[in-house]
């Protein structure tokens, strides 16, 4: 198991590293600052409101909502 503890240390790394790079802009890690996820769907362009910041493409918002789900978690 050594290879997957590796993979799961890198990227845990490398999405500390994208939260940081995020939380310095001031922007949402999961839609990037755009409040909106795109995904690859038969639909092109398809996109949804980003649920981590509720659309406001802000990191404030998106620390907001991780804690209260954190939150959620220890219930
Ligand atoms: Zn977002």
């Amino acid at each position: 198991m050594k290879l997957f503890t590796f993979l799961s240390d890198w990227f845990h790394a490398q999405h500390a590293k994208h939260v940081n790079k995020m939380k310095a802009e001031g922007k949402c890690p999961a839609c990037r600052g755009t409040a909106h996820i795109s995904f690859i769907s038969p639909f092109e362009g398809h996109s949804v409101v980003c649920p981590s910041c509720n659309g406001s493409g802000l990191y404030s918002d998106w620390e907001e909502i991780q804690e209260a789900v954190k939150k959620e978690d220890r219930m």
